[in-house]
């Protein structure tokens, strides 16, 4: 809710006026405005981010010092002068390079120490929250005595520290189950939610929304009318409740078996931090905060914590992504308008996203039918954009707005990227790239998204292949990050680079792949699909082998999977694959027949499951049993069935790391994770082989390769591999 006071603000604040500066900041600067409120402004050098890490702390301290010994001061503003973020909480790097847990500990101490001096200081304290806000960044608002945001987009407020493995350590767990009561503080950090400003405001976390520009003159405010009365709040009788540690532990027993279903026990941060609030709720801040910090100690050394900090680390690496060929050259323009052919499923997602990002579209389809449909699809993306926050409802509007509907061909010379999404037709996809070679200017780049189709060759049906690139998004469009950006034969590195900043300007995770079968996803992912539905023909049961690859850690099972994508869409890859790579693929016929039974999947209600609208799990097809071809794997246990789905997708892995697919394990391991939700905890099938013993699967393999079983025969890069010793990555 915003204030009538702080919606009307007709009035320009009043400037706050510096009176002196600390010469000895480098990370946070301190001012004085005339009214005696110390205003610290976080403001890393050098960096779109403000962080947490060793030295900003130290120098957090020196102002603190200050701050406590300046008997004028009337309160404390914290705030940040990053345009897009407030603090981006602590160096994760430094978190996951510790190797003595009295380090770590250490560290976890100090940032607890400070803000609890913060948090103990006589004058009151407002935290002035722009931009990303998350983790330490918010655990140091927690220990203020208030705390305001700004509605913009980039004000993103939450504790993710589960997510990465570990748990918020610096009095999160400690103050805001404090500030919000026990359950909305579970919501919160079981999950590692972060929250526009607006359902910040509502569940408690942050007490106002105030525009922007006057964050600070609100806050200074607040400190001088209310003073003292800032932090005082209602203790309730379900806050008395759970100070008895009963309604905690009831809350704790509950939210233990939930946690236990969605994780299956694979992530034991969540469990940690649900003990820590649990069991703090009910004791001082102090033994609170012990809890915290001896619960991220042992999370931090742990292997699943590592994985995670891992793929949060290549996730930065993939929006910075560098060292591709010409990368010494002038810095790429940034794209303004782009033209999407096909409005389909695809087209309309990617249409809508790159409009949402500020660039101008023109949408391409056969007839006027098929352009509205798309549209219709886009409007819907935007509705629940700014349902979600993401956008407001004026922006939602502009986005419609930048996008050109085009039933007919028209001049793309000014296009800086065009995107193919047509149907998936090889004859159809060249007949349309010699048109748009003709209709493009001449720095126009002529991209397609195909899924499986060889770049190469719809490149040779232009006059300029060096300018076809592939850059393949998945589906839905707005909720996968990962895209695929594919180098044809003649593809120039120029384009390629260019390709890879356009995904990065989209918001978007590229890797980039060698134009072969399936790319790099596809390609590993096709094989688990097809020994799936192989097992099944052979008499295995859909619940175990959905199951099994469930308790390893897959977001869902594979023949569920299948139905979701349509058992259509899956035999045509599954046999495109099948056909380049017949010595060790083969589409399970029994697709086919499903498919000849118009069992499509979830699309048509019926496939592997039974999809009733409104059910929140599908139940499994009653009649699926006709489709067993023979019993010979009816007998195989859950750990057998596994064993063979995951062995194939490693071998891919490998096979696709040795064939430089992808240039780096870590690529196709982050591929995996991002593209098919691969076990995150896991850290992807390459980092798996290496916890797991590369010698021990190429052994599991050839045991099956030994009885007939050809697909299992290991690659080369794993048989040498495992004779030499060798990891994927350094240990
Ligand atoms: P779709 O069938 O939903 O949409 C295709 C659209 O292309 C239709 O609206 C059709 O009218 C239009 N079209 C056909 N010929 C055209 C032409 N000559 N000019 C302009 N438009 C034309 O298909 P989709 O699922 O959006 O897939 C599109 C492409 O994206 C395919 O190459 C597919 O392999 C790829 N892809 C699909 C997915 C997915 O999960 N659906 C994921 C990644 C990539």
């Amino acid at each position: 809710m915003i204030t009538t006071e702080t919606t009307k603000t007709p009035a320009r604040p009043e400037p706050v006026s510096p009176v002196s500066t600390s010469p000895m900041t480098e990370r946070i600067r301190r001012n004085i405005t005339e009214d005696n409120v110390c205003v610290l402004t976080f403001d890393r050098p050098d960096s779109a981010a403000n962080i947490f890490d060793r030295d900003t702390l130290d120098e957090l301290g020196r102002h603190l010092d200050v701050i406590a010994a300046s008997p004028n001061l009337k309160g404390v503003v914290l705030t940040s002068a990053k345009p897009a973020i407030f603090i981006a909480g602590a160096d994760l790097g430094s978190i996951s390079k510790f190797t003595r847990p009295e380090d770590l500990s250490d560290l976890i101490e100090l940032g607890q120490r400070l803000f609890n001096r913060l948090s103990a200081l006589s004058i009151p304290t407002v935290a002035a929250i722009h931009g990303a806000c998350v983790g330490g960044g918010y655990e140091i608002c927690l220990a203020c005595d208030a705390r305001i945001a700004s509605p913009d987009k980039a004000t993103k407020i939450g504790l993710p520290e589960t997510q990465l493995g570990i748990l918020p350590a610096w009095g999160g767990s400690t103050r805001l189950p404090r500030l919000i009561g026990v359950p909305k503080a579970l919501d919160i950090i079981l999950a590692g939610k972060t929250l526009a400003a607006k359902p910040a405001l509502k569940c408690g976390m942050i007490d106002d929304i105030v525009p922007r520009e006057y964050l600070i003159d609100k806050a200074r405010q607040m400190i001088l009318t209310r003073g003292a009365a800032l932090g005082e709040r209602k203790s309730g009788l379900g806050k008395w409740l759970l100070s008895t540690g009963l309604g905690a532990r009831l809350i704790a027993w509950r939210a233990e078996k939930l946690l236990f279903k969605k994780t299956r026990g694979h992530y034991p941060a969540p469990f940690k931090a649900l003990e820590v609030v649990t069991r703090g709720i009910s004791r001082s801040v102090e033994e609170s905060l012990t809890l915290e910090r001896d619960a991220i100690v042992e999370l931090a050394r742990g292997e699943v914590a590592r994985n995670l900090i891992r793929i949060f680390f290549l996730q930065e690496r993939a929006k910075k992504l560098s060292g591709l060929p010409g990368d010494d050259k002038p810095k790429v323009d940034r794209v303004k308008q782009v033209a999407v052919i096909g409005a389909g499923v695809m087209g309309a997602g990617i249409a809508q996203w790159a409009s949402a990002r500020e660039i101008s579209v023109i949408l391409r389809d056969i007839n006027n039918d098929a352009v509205a449909k798309g549209l219709a699809s886009i409007a819907k993306l935007f509705e629940a954009g700014v349902k979600r926050y993401a956008f407001t409802a004026v922006e939602g509007r502009a986005g419609m707005d930048r996008i050109a509907p085009a039933a007919q061909d028209v001049p793309l010379t000014g296009v800086d990227f065009v995107i193919e999404a047509a149907v998936e037709k090889m004859e159809l996809k060249k007949q349309l790239f010699a048109r748009l070679d003709e209709l493009a200017g001449p720095k126009t780049i002529l991209a397609t998204n195909t899924s499986a189709l060889s770049i190469s060759e719809i490149a040779a049906a232009t006059k300029h292949p060096e300018r076809v690139v592939g850059i393949h998004f998945f589906n839905p469009v707005h909720r996968m990050q990962l895209v695929e950006v594919i180098a044809g034969r003649q593809t120039s590195p120029d384009v390629v680079r260019r390709a890879v900043k356009f995904v990065q300007q989209l918001g978007k995770l590229p890797v980039v792949c060698k134009d072969s079968p399936g790319f790099l996803v596809n390609r590993i992912l096709m094989p688990y699909l097809i020994e799936a539905g192989r097992l099944f023909a052979s008499g295995a049961r859909i619940e175990d082998i959905d199951e099994c690859m469930l308790d390893f850690g897959m977001p869902m099972g594979p023949l569920r999977l299948i139905d979701e994508v349509g058992l259509d869409v899956c035999n045509h890859v599954a046999t495109d694959l099948a056909s380049k790579f017949s010595d060790r693929m083969e589409a399970p016929a029994v697709l086919a027949h499903m498919v000849e039974d118009k069992l499509f999947g979830k699309k048509s209600g019926l496939g592997f499951y039974l999809h009733v609208k409104g059910d929140r799990e599908p139940g499994v097809n009653p009649d699926i049993d006709k489709y067993h071809h023979n019993t010979t794997c009816a007998k195989l246990t859950r750990d057998e069935l596994q064993s063979r789905m995951v062995l194939l997708m490693v071998n891919e892995a490998a096979r696709c790391l040795e064939e430089g697919v992808a240039a780096e394990a870590a690529d196709v391991d982050f591929g995996m994770i991002m593209g098919t939700g691969f076990a995150p905890f896991r850290g992807g099938p390459l980092r798996y082989a290496d916890a797991t013993g590369i010698k021990q699967l190429v052994d599991d393999m050839k045991a099956l390769a030994g009885k007939g079983e050809l697909r299992f025969t290991p690659c080369n890069l794993l048989q040498t591999m495992a004779g030499a010793d060798r990891t994927f990555y350094n240990q």
